[in-house]
């Protein structure tokens, strides 16, 4: 597991260092060499002490007066919020109980001797040996780590010396050591010494220590929880058995291996002591208010800046400093933000569920399960009572002008145990809300891509066939960095870290604006980083944003202002160091972007709350860790919630959890903190119109296709290019495919296609299946053309056009082929501007002619095919004809010219025929006694000639009538009489000659030859 308890942490790595050097001593000394060398040395300081004698001398003028009153009273450290009200004692008066040394057993006083100054009893103060080895590990080591003192010197420097100067406290705490014994009796001594010793956790004092480490007193410890004790008081935030057990056990042995040698105790008691099973009490609470605030102050904040202190250099002197030192610690901690954000944290309703956990159990089991949960999770590790609510979360409030920290929540209902993690400091994968950081905000700097670029979410396929996917599982295709930013699509932030920013780059930035654990120096940058496979601290993220709001300066974030000695000395102020890390223009880019996820996306739930915000959430695949990283210009917010350990369960809807927390959090902060709005675009930055799906200028094919915008670039790298991608295709309705030259003209339309640029499809490694492409490869031009029209085999002999009347058309055509299902006739006006021939006519596969009437003067071309069933078309047949301005012209007189007169079995017919001349006709009708009995359409029908069947012999009139536009015109009426004697057969026929008498007797002379006229 990646959590640390208090007070280990990612920052603590020279603490672990300083640590090793009191676990494992790195050589032993050889009593003999060692006296004789100390000897030497002795002798050599000596001899320099001669020329620096006025100067010790003068540091030991310069101590403090012996002041028992000190030696009595512990000076515990005081801590202040940033109104300067001390919120904290670092001690309690009840952790202590002061008890004569007649009460304190022989073997308790015997361990301390053993282990902290086991000539005590020898020494007047000072113990020349241990001083001598202590300088010569130091000056072997370069260093002042080995501060071997007595108890008679720890007591001195714990009670009266100030931190100071290393040398110069060296002398006085010898100096007023060797008072100290000349005043006192060893036995005034080492009760002061137990009385007043640390043991950590704000205890002091043997009898508090007993209670508080075994809820006994010190009269009833065994020879082993004695030893303990004694081991604890060295580096009492870490040899304590509730912070390292084991280790506190081996300091345990140590102290009874020396009480053993130096004879305090028999080979047998020792034997019994090293096998005696320890029980230790139920940790007590903490003594202080806001311990996640307090306990990041003194076990790493402080920790910190003490130990790179030259006057306390070590984590022994640091923790020294805090629990003994009188130190007030001034800190920028906002207590009502603080209290609140507790208050939020503490809210059941404000997570997916609530289940306590006995963390302990758990993890045991985890460990002895191979790190995974046991198959009695979560039943048998349940503990109403004491256990550690579950899920758990972290966040962090800081200003990040000042990089102030307001307020810290490390996690949910402070445990008993002071060990609580402090999840802010806990290392989890933080999914989507690492994007801006890592993959886009340095490609903004360096204007390789602007909110308006385009990126491709389309399958791909990173190292060791990783086969990344989006939350929702689809591809979106060619996307705007705005859209793919903040609908969080993981594609797209992949390539922008790929293939823009540089896996190394974006590290680096990641690590320059605040994520230590983004060092590309310590770990190789994976392209999974993009989407957050690499974990990081809530307070790393707060750093990390801050950048953004603070206009890309960074200032630390610190929740120490200045510390003061006992005496009111300024021993620490912070001092500021902005750097921007960051240029004015990116930072402008991202926060237009990630104001759109608090307005648009997936933080809406912090909507509406009355200032500019930006966010960015997260969440893991697999649900376990949910981040939420969120910005004003003047407050950065970060929020993790997740199981202490990974597998314990998972959080779906993670962004509902985030918002909705951190919305009960604004809402109080935003009472007090003022409004801000987010810095103007800089001069660096301009608006540019682009077209969305190719990041390029749009043409006016994107404009038709809608997909224009416009949005923000480095003014010096605005895109130049046009958008090519957007392409007019003509597309054959029928097939789907691009149309081809014999594709049917009224199946063909013009479309805007999205020449997308190459892509793969999904295999079955890809954890949804296999089969998918981005969603705008539909958009695509076909890529073949229309493969079900074809030409249809056949051809015109000839095609004709002749104008009648001035102003139809009449068009012939005869064709030989196959046949037709029917006949296509096209006119397209010459010289037009473009028109498109329009099919003016369908007709049956018989036709031969068709009359296209009342056409406006011009010249017009005209086009025929003949077309099969499927709709392919044979080669046309062209013809062009011009119709000249249209004089009106009634239609000539029509005449009668013949009749003919025949029987059969139904009756007799009357045939008459007729003729014109002049201006053409469009329509005759034949009347007979006045009555219309027969019209004929010319354009239809150019036969003159009528039957008139199953008459009764009698006297008939007929008459022609022409038409056209102008007019009609009428023939003479002809009498035709049918006699009741005409034999069967042809009965006479007539010419139009005028007269009825004629008629007759030309009908009766010729009635077998009536074709032959005069
Ligand atoms: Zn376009
Ligand atoms: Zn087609």
């Amino acid at each position: 597991m990646a959590e640390k308890k208090v007070p280990l942490s990612s920052s603590q790595k020279s603490a672990d260092q300083e640590n090793k050097k009191f676990r494992f001593p790195k050589f032993k000394i050889n009593r003999k060499t060692l006296k004789i060398t100390a000897l030497v040395i002795l002798i050599l300081i000596v001899a320099a002490g001669l020329s620096v004698a006025g100067v010790l001398i003068s540091y030991a003028a310069s101590a403090p007066e012996l002041d028992p009153a000190a030696l009595e009273a512990v000076e515990a450290s005081y801590i202040f919020d940033r109104e300067e009200r001390e919120i904290a004692q670092l001690h309690a008066a009840e952790n202590r109980v002061i008890v004569p040394i007649e009460e304190i057993p022989k073997q308790l006083q015997e361990a301390f001797i053993a282990i902290e100054d086991e000539r005590f009893h020898k020494h007047k103060g000072v113990d020349l040996l241990g001083l001598g080895r202590a300088v010569l590990v130091n000056i072997r080591e370069g260093s002042f780590a080995q501060g071997a003192s007595t108890i008679t010197q720890q007591l001195i420097r714990n009670a009266m010396l100030d931190p100071g100067k290393r040398i110069e406290r060296k002398v006085q705490e010898i100096w007023l050591a060797l008072q100290l014994e000349r005043r006192y009796s060893k036995e005034e001594i080492l009760e002061m010494y137990l009385n007043r010793i640390c043991f950590g956790h704000g205890v002091y004092g043997v009898e508090a220590a007993a209670r508080f480490y075994f809820d006994k007193s010190i009269g009833e410890l065994s020879l082993a929880e004695s030893a303990l004790l004694a081991g604890v008081v060295r580096i009492p935030e870490y040899d304590n058995p509730f912070y390292d057990k084991e280790g506190s056990i081996n300091r345990m042995k140590l102290v009874l291996g020396n009480m053993k040698r130096l004879g305090y105790i028999s080979p047998e008691e020792y034997e019994e002591a090293v096998s005696e099973e320890l029980i230790f009490a139920e940790p007590k609470s903490v003594t202080y208010p806001y311990p996640y605030f307090i306990d990041y102050v003194v076990h790493h904040e402080l920790i910190d800046i003490l130990t790179e202190m030259p006057e306390f250099g070590s984590i022994e002197d640091a923790y020294e400093a805090i629990y003994n030192g009188g130190l007030k610690v001034f800190t920028t901690m906002n207590t009502d933000y603080q209290s609140h954000l507790e208050d939020v944290l503490n809210r059941p309703g404000l997570y997916p569920q609530t289940i306590y956990i006995n963390m302990t159990k758990l993890r045991e089991a985890v460990n002895a399960n191979n790190g995974r949960l046991p198959s009695d999770y979560p039943n048998a590790y349940i503990d109403e009572e004491n256990g550690i609510p579950q899920p758990q979360s972290a966040l962090v409030l800081a200003d990040p002008k000042s990089g102030e920290v307001l307020a810290l929540g490390g996690g949910r209902e402070y445990s008993k145990n002071r060990n609580e993690l402090l999840r802010y400091l806990s290392p989890r994968q933080p999914g989507s809300s690492i994007k801006p950081v890592i993959a886009y905000c340095s490609a903004f700097e360096r204007g390789l891509l602007g909110a308006g670029s385009v990126l491709d979410d389309s399958p791909l396929i990173g190292p060791q066939g990783w086969r990344p996917e989006n939350y929702a599982g689809n591809f979106l295709g060619m996307v705007t960095v705005r859209r793919a930013l903040s609908w969080s699509y993981n594609i797209p932030a992949i390539r922008a870290y790929t293939e823009h920013t540089g896996l190394q780059e974006g590290a680096e930035k990641a690590y320059r604006m605040g994520l230590n654990t983004y060092n590309p120096q310590e770990s190789v940058p994976l392209p999974s980083w993009a989407i957050g496979s690499r974990e990081v601290t809530a307070l790393d993220m707060a750093q990390a944003y801050s950048v953004f709001a603070n206009n890309g300066i960074r200032m630390n974030l610190h929740t120490v202002r200045r510390i003061e000695d006992r005496n009111g000395n300024v021993i620490y102020e912070h001092e500021a160091e902005p750097e921007q890390v960051l240029s004015r223009e990116a930072v402008f880019i991202t926060n237009s972007i990630l104001q759109d996820v608090v307005t648009s996306t997936t933080a809406r739930g912090l909507s509406g709350l009355g200032r500019p915000l930006a966010a960015k959430t997260g969440t893991t695949d697999d649900a376990r860790d949910i981040y939420l990283a969120t910005y004003a210009p003047n407050l950065v917010a970060t929020f993790w919630m997740g199981y202490d350990i990974k597998d314990m369960g998972k959080i779906t809807s993670g962004w509902n959890w985030s918002s909705g927390l951190m919305r009960e959090v604004f809402t109080e902060v935003f009472k007090t903190l003022p409004r801000e709005n987010f810095p103007a675009s800089p001069e660096g930055v301009v608006r540019v119109e682009v077209c969305t799906k190719s990041g390029l200028r749009p043409t006016e094919l994107c404009r038709e296709a809608g997909t224009v915008g416009a949005d923000y670039f480095l003014r010096n790298h605005v895109p130049r290019l046009t958008c090519d991608l957007h392409v007019e295709v003509e597309i054959c309705e029928a097939s789907g495919l691009l149309a081809g030259e014999h594709c049917p003209p009224d199946q063909v339309v013009k479309e805007i296609r999205f020449n997308r640029p190459e892509f793969i499809v999904t295999d079955g490694g890809w954890p949804r299946g296999a089969g998918r492409k981005p969603l705008d490869a539909e958009e695509m031009p076909p890529e073949e053309t229309c493969d079900i029209h074809f030409e249809f085999p056949a051809v015109f002999l000839y095609f004709t056009a002749s104008t009648t009347a001035g102003r139809h058309v009449l068009l012939t055509w005869e064709y030989s082929g196959e046949a037709p299902k029917e006949f296509h006739l096209y006119r397209q006006t010459k010289n037009n501007n473009g028109d498109e021939a329009e099919l003016i006519k369908k007709l049956g596969k018989n036709a031969n002619s068709h009359h296209d009437r009342n056409v406006p003067p011009g010249t017009y071309i005209y086009t025929l095919y003949a077309v099969d069933k499927h709709g392919n078309r044979s080669q046309p047949a062209v013809v062009e004809v011009t119709l000249h301005e249209h004089q009106p012209q009634l239609p000539g007189k029509p005449e009668i010219r013949e009749w003919n007169v025949e029987t059969d079995d139904s009756g007799y017919k009357v045939t008459i025929k007729w003729d014109y001349e002049g201006s053409p006709v469009d329509w005759f009708r034949v009347y007979r006694d006045g009555r219309l009995i027969h019209t004929v359409n010319t354009s239809e029908d150019d036969r003159r000639e009528y039957t008139d069947t199953n008459l009764e012999p009698d006297t008939y009139r007929y008459q022609i009538e022409a038409e056209n536009d102008d007019g009609i015109s009428k023939s003479d009426e002809v009498k035709i009489t049918i006699k009741d004697e005409e034999p069967s057969g042809k009965s006479g026929d007539g010419h139009f000659f005028g007269g009825s008498l004629l008629d007759r007797l030309r009908g009766f002379l010729s009635a077998s030859f009536w074709r032959l006229t005069i």
